[in-house]
């Protein structure tokens, strides 16, 4: 252990990712906390890191209301239609009343934004999408945030959270360790904002393989969100709540802009509308809600994947007809090059010229996200002026440990929120960690050498376990000894995969699989113990793989305990294949006990405040 160097940091604000949420959050930390000591923490460079590190061709959530386009109410009512009732709304409000601030100031900052020649204003790509040339998006938000940083630490991993041992349940700080020197860090932090992204890779991936990586989320999304806190007994909600995209094949592609500014559709491999075919079938399941507009996300997958078993595939995207426009077709390419280069070289790879070849669609393994058209993540404390009491305990966007905050992917319950959603939420909850900070409730926070050290044994162990344990094999990679972190991975994936309601079994799962998934999911976890790492970035991917095991573990637990199908499309409880809106509408939130390992569930009741506090206006 000496080989590693020990440097501490204090502070008063940690920020623990420099994604989207962790730059707005360390901006407005500053704008409130002018005094304040403020640290990000990123695992990759913060000028290209998270799920905006290539860059984007929209902003997903800008609600427009300078020109009385959007009000929060209407983009609360989308997102809980979008989600089959299953929303945060004080949470969603809160977000979509501050939006477009966030956004105004990436228009002061240079972000390049598209602009409709007739009125003026922001280009829309649909109701509430609006068009950027978002290559230096991502380089962008970062300067913000170095400028407002007394400093950022990019290349740290952080593996897990403090806790103080003088007052139960308040976080202490964070630990980590750098990927390129080996040192270990301790940051003594007042409060923590945790902003480390959703998770990829815990469900096999259909790349696999001479194509491992290629996701449409982000490869290096590791779940950090979900199981820093977990870790510690914060309480987590809709863990179950995975999503599934439609993307184009092989390359993932996003469809936003193709669907919605170049107005192409789908249709099966026989040139039909399969979605109509399904409608009977998906109202026996879901009833009324497959007639909301617009439809929920989940039920159009579920068309498209019942389709495909029914022997309807492959299904397409029409894009021959608008790429006869040559404007359209420009629009079409420029959209892949601003944010995914890879589709056009796949089909450039396969002879696919959309102009004359309508290009497959697909739909990609199961991801675990809060900000996009899911709401998985950690319970949190709401606005005091929004939230019901349930939803409220003293600090926008705190977790259920004192001082442990979060934002983006890391908060439950509140979807659509995207890059701009994220960046915002960043702020409200750095902007309530300060007042955390200015209310004396940070005041004595211990953190002894003995916890820190504690942790610097169990991060390294892997290169220890490595080292003592390598020369028992003289060639290939099985050892009696350890397993690397690439193949605990794959057995994490398949588990997922064949258990939980990935691919291999069209998304379908059931009370037994499940059962059977969390015993191979608790030896992994005894295993993983004997994790090897060769080097530090094989350390990286094994503080990866451990805290993917963990948000899966979670994930599991959750969709063991919701006993009805609420998203068709993003996964189905075979024993349980209707919607259930007598016994499951509710949110679900879960506790691990950090001591003993075990989760506890619990339903927790769903409040549609918009339409209630309009029906309180009326009445
Ligand atoms: C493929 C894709 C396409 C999208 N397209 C759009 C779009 O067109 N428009 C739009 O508005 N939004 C889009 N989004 C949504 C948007 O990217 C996300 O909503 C947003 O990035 C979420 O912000 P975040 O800060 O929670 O996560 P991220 O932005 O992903 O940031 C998380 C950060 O945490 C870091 N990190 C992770 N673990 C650790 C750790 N242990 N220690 C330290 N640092 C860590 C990561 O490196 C990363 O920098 C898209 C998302 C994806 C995945």
């Amino acid at each position: 252990m000496a080989k590693h160097k020990t440097l501490y940091e204090d502070c008063d604000v940690l920020v623990v990712g420099g994604g989207m949420a962790g730059t707005g959050a360390t901006f407005e930390a500053r704008h409130w906390g002018r005094d304040m000591k403020i640290i990000c923490v990123e695992k990759a460079n913060i000028d290209r890191s998270g799920a905006v590190a290539q860059g984007l061709y929209a902003i997903n959530c800008y609600m427009g209301m300078q020109w009385g386009e959007n009000q929060p109410e209407d983009h609360v009512r989308y997102a809980r239609n979008d989600l089959m009732g299953m929303v945060r709304e004080d949470l969603g409000y809160d977000m979509a009343r501050h939006v477009d601030s966030t956004v105004h100031m990436f228009d002061e900052w240079g972000l390049p934004m598209m602009k409709n020649e007739k009125t003026g204003r922001y280009l829309r790509e649909g109701k509430w999408q609006i068009m950027i040339h978002g290559e230096s998006y991502k380089p962008i938000v970062a300067e913000a945030a170095k400028k407002s940083a007394d400093k950022i630490y990019n290349r740290i991993m952080i593996t897990h959270l403090l806790m103080d041992e003088a007052k139960e349940n308040r976080v202490g700080g964070a630990v980590g360790f750098n990927m390129r020197t080996g040192d270990f860090h301790v940051f003594r932090a007042k409060t923590v904002i945790v902003a480390a992204g959703g998770a990829s890779h815990i469900f096999k991936p259909r790349a696999v393989g001479e194509g491992m990586g290629r996701t449409w989320y982000a490869p290096w999304s590791n779940g950090s969100a979900y199981a820093l806190p977990i870790a510690v007994g914060a309480k987590m909600t809709q863990m179950e709540n995975r999503i599934v995209l439609c993307r184009f094949k092989d390359g993932y592609g996003p469809v936003g802009a193709y669907f919605l500014h170049l107005k192409t559709y789908t249709q099966n491999a026989n040139g039909e509308n399969y979605e109509k075919k399904w409608y009977d079938q998906t109202k026996e399941l879901v009833g009324e809600y497959i007639d909301h507009h617009p439809t929920p996300t989940c039920l159009r997958n579920h068309a498209f994947i019942q389709e495909t078993i029914a022997g309807g595939g492959p299904i397409h995207m029409v894009t021959t007809e608008a790429f006869q426009d040559p404007h359209l077709e420009t629009v079409g390419w420029e959209n892949f090059l601003g944010m995914t280069v890879g589709q056009a070289v796949v089909w450039a790879s396969q002879n696919i010229d959309p102009k004359y070849t309508n290009p497959e669609l697909t739909t990609s393994e199961p991801y675990v996200m809060g900000s996009h058209a899911t709401c998985s993540g950690a319970w949190v404390s709401g606005p005091e002026d929004l939230s019901p009491p349930e939803y409220f305990w003293g600090y926008n966007r705190m977790l259920t440990i004192e001082g442990l905050f979060g934002a983006g992917d890391t908060v439950g319950g509140s979807a659509h929120k995207f890059s701009s959603g994220s960046f915002t939420e960043g702020r409200l909850a750095a902007k309530a960690a300060v007042k955390y900070i200015q209310d004396q409730k940070a005041e004595g926070i211990k953190v002894t050498d003995k916890q820190c050290d504690d942790f610097k044994e169990a991060i390294f162990k892997p290169l220890e376990t490595y080292t003592v344990a390598q020369n028992e094999i003289t060639g290939g990679t099985v050892s009696p000894s350890y397993i690397s972190p690439i193949q605990g991975l794959q057995r994490l994936q398949r588990i997922m995969d064949e258990y939980v309601g990935g691919i291999a079994t069209n998304y379908m799962t059931n009370g037994n699989m499940l059962k059977r998934g969390l015993e191979l999911l608790a030896w992994l976890e005894e295993d993983l113990e004997k994790v090897g790492a060769e080097d530090l970035h094989q350390l990286m991917r094994a503080w990866e793989l451990k805290h993917r095991a963990l948000t899966s573990q979670c994930v599991t637990e959750h969709t063991m305990f919701r006993e009805e199908t609420r998203w068709p499309g993003y996964y189905y409880r075979g024993d349980h294949m209707k919607l259930d809106d007598d016994n499951w509408h509710c949110l679900t939130v879960s506790r691990r006990d950090p001591k003993t390992g075990k989760f506890t569930l619990e339903k927790v009741p769903v409040y549609h405040i918009v339409d209630e506090n309009e029906k309180k206006k009326a009445s």
